[in-house]
């Protein structure tokens, strides 16, 4: 049956202080978030009327700013509100949420003292959900050659435009046929996989990198390792190498779209059983606790 005009959802970005319509919301092929990848962004997800951890996002967005010297054209409750804003415009009770800000438009040189104002943008959609197979039987990961950016040129602890780095190993992982890479550092640690934090569980425990190494602070990780605290699971933020991951009982990858994913494989060694595990299940439980209750509340 068609729908209705009036039944068709249209789907609202903000840009700099105002709607457009989703396929009209486009920035100019002068902004530098193009030309250079100058900017900062944040993905987050509301569940059934709440922004998850959305303090802990917007204090990340502001830190990213900070290193990269961009400054911010609101407050954290401006762009808190801007965002409750555009999920109520949405209609959106369960989305995903793109909040981007570029150092702005500018001349083709790269000096950011050249844009004047940054351009600001919020998209938020319907959160397209992972495949249940993946969460039901793990995945399989590999190792990557492309080493994770050094913490003293990009630091990957920046939620920065500048994604190549993450891409190549994408499509180093999946011209191999797996799902995604695994990325090391300069000196052979682990860091984290293209778009999320990993961990580990040995003996009872739980391990991932601490993000020195050259990972990203992700909100999942941290609401993991707020959750082990709460189960009594042991866990420490520790260097981890390739040995560590092919000798854990269970392993499992965090983000704030995919939330937890059970690895299985990690460059052909089978992690513990060969099945997504007992502690992965349960501090899974543990943050679908936490994501009905921690964050911002909104109402449509
Ligand atoms: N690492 C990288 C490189 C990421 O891009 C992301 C976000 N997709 C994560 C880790 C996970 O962070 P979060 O839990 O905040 O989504």
């Amino acid at each position: 049956m068609k729908k209705k005009k009036s039944e068709i959802k249209e789907n609202h970005v903000f840009i700099n202080g105002k709607y457009f319509l989703k396929n009209e919301a486009t920035v100019s092929v002068f902004d530098h978030g193009l030309l250079y990848g100058d900017g900062i962004f944040e993905g987050m997800r509301s569940y059934n009327g709440l922004v998850f951890r959305m303090e802990e996002h917007l204090d990340r967005l502001w830190e990213s700013a900070k290193s990269i010297m961009l400054s911010i054209p609101y407050t954290k409750k401006q762009m808190n509100d801007l965002v409750i804003q555009t999920l109520q415009k949405n209609k959106l009770k369960d989305a995903y949420i793109r909040l981007v800000i570029t150092r702005g438009t500018g001349d083709l040189g790269l000096d950011p003292r050249k844009c004047k104002v940054p351009t600001v943008f919020i998209i938020s959609d319907k959160i397209v959900l992972y495949d249940g197979e993946i969460y039901a039987k793990g995945v399989e990961v590999v190792t990557v050659p492309t080493v994770r950016n050094f913490t003293e040129a990009v630091n990957p602890a920046i939620k920065s435009l500048n994604y190549l780095n993450n891409i190549l190993a994408k499509i180093e992982a999946t011209n191999a046929g797996f799902c995604d890479a695994v990325m090391l550092n300069h000196q052979g640690y682990v860091t984290e996989c293209s778009g999320a934090n990993i961990f580990i569980v040995k003996d009872g425990a739980l391990f991932t990198p601490p993000t020195y190494v050259g990972a990203l602070k992700g909100i999942t990780r941290c609401a993991i390792l707020d959750t082990a605290r709460k189960l009594r699971v042991p866990f420490q933020e520790r260097i981890l190498t390739r040995h560590d991951l092919f000798n854990a009982d269970e392993c499992f990858l965090t983000g704030t779209a995919a939330e937890i994913v059970p690895v299985v494989k990690v460059d052909g060694r089978v992690i513990g059983n060969g099945k997504p595990g007992e502690t992965t299940h349960s501090l899974t439980l543990g943050f679908r606790d936490l994501t009905k209750v921690d964050g911002v509340r909104y109402k449509i």
